[in-house]
């Protein structure tokens, strides 16, 4: 039986992209050395990083005077490395999750944070509208797609102040407009490689408004910039599998393409649970996510969620257990996802509906 793997980080990936990180794992470039036990200075190495690099720039349509960076620490660090290199005044974000609270915690440390809108009141089941950005701001913070909660920022907002983006759960999985940011980053094992990489997309102009703090050299962004992401030693397998993995979207028609097929699973899925009799969806409409979608029993079905576990299990579906601040379940829809699995899970719930 296939397994389906809705899981939500680390997620699926193209199967091409794993064979050929297993092979190069083995033998590079057939120079009978593994891509692990070769410096991450050599020619083939060099050849990897820098064919990741241009794949990017293509994918996204970068504009000229942005870097590409692949760098170590997850999201996470970057949470922490953002206001220690750009907060001066104050800075602005968006809480619309448990990753975009984290980010914020960790700017508290640095500087004055303001909060301009949360979702907190509804468990964060919608996106604020309507927020006000203070004008001295030194940038504003938003979480593109909140992982947990299925809800997402579909499209590039407009931002008076510099928008800085993570973008962890749904970067590359619709044309994105990087002009409109001077950040976005995210860490790459939710939908275009491997856990160990972070991606980091950053404008050179705005790497100039450092803020006069003391910051140990790895944490500048500068450091990282000059040298190609090669100051230290970069995760160089998940770099290899990230090449591979824009390779392979490259392949289908780039990010225009890989929209329309996400969109379309989506769809899928939310359709199904839309006209179902015992499950319904979390998010408000108008926020729903296309990457992580969030469903839990009707409250008269809700003691049947563990029978529906197993059931879902038997049927070859995997990691689609909610977040547990949310309940129910979860399936990642990722870029990687084959529809063929989003139409399994609608069989097995339909079948299971039939049964309660
Ligand atoms: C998973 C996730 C993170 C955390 O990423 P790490 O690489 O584990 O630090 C941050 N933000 C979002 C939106 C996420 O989904």
């Amino acid at each position: 039986m296939k397994t389906h793997n809705f899981s939500a980080g680390p997620a699926v990936l193209p199967q091409v992209a794993i064979e050929n990180t297993a092979k190069a794992i083995l033998d590079l470039n057939g120079i009978g050395l593994s891509l692990i036990e070769i410096s991450h200075r050599s020619k083939d190495f060099q050849a990897v990083i820098d064919e990741a690099v241009a794949l990017m720039k293509e994918l996204l349509g970068l504009p000229e005077g942005y870097h590409v960076l692949f760098l170590g620490g997850g999201a996470s660090t970057q949470f922490a490395t953002i206001p220690m290199n750009f907060l001066k005044t104050k800075a602005a974000y968006l809480e619309t999750g448990v990753w975009a609270k984290k980010a914020a915690k960790e700017s508290k440390g640095f500087g004055e944070t303001v909060i301009v809108a949360s979702s907190a009141d509804k468990n964060f089941n919608y996106i604020p509208k309507n927020y006000v950005v203070p004008s001295d701001a030194d940038y504003f913070h938003i979480t593109t797609n909140n992982t947990i909660y299925g809800t997402e920022i579909r499209t590039d907002i407009d931002s008076s102040v510099p928008l800085i983006a993570d973008m962890s759960s749904d970067f590359l999985s619709r044309p994105t407009d990087i002009s409109k940011y001077v950040m976005v980053y995210g860490g790459a094992q939710k939908n275009i490689g491997p856990a160990g990489a972070t991606f980091v997309i950053i404008k050179e102009d705005f790497m100039n408004n450092i803020a006069n703090r003391h910051i140990p050299t790895m944490f500048k962004y500068a450091t990282h910039t000059a040298e190609g992401s090669m100051f230290n030693t970069p995760p160089v397998m998940p770099i290899f599998t990230i090449k591979e993995t824009l390779k392979w979207l490259k392949s289908l028609g780039g990010l225009k393409a890989i929209e329309k097929m996400n969109i379309e699973k989506a769809n899928i899925l939310y359709d199904a649970i839309d006209s179902s009799r015992i499950f319904m969806g979390t998010a408000e409409l108008d926020s729903r996510s296309l990457m992580n979608i969030c469903f839990v029993m009707k409250p008269e079905y809700a003691e049947k969620e563990e029978a529906f576990m197993s059931f879902s299990k038997s049927k070859g579906m995997s990691g689609i257990k909610g977040h547990r601040s949310v309940g129910g379940f979860r399936a990642s829809t990722y870029n990687a996802l084959p529809k063929e699995s989003v139409m399994a899970l609608v069989d097995c719930m339909k079948e299971f509906e039939r049964t309660v």
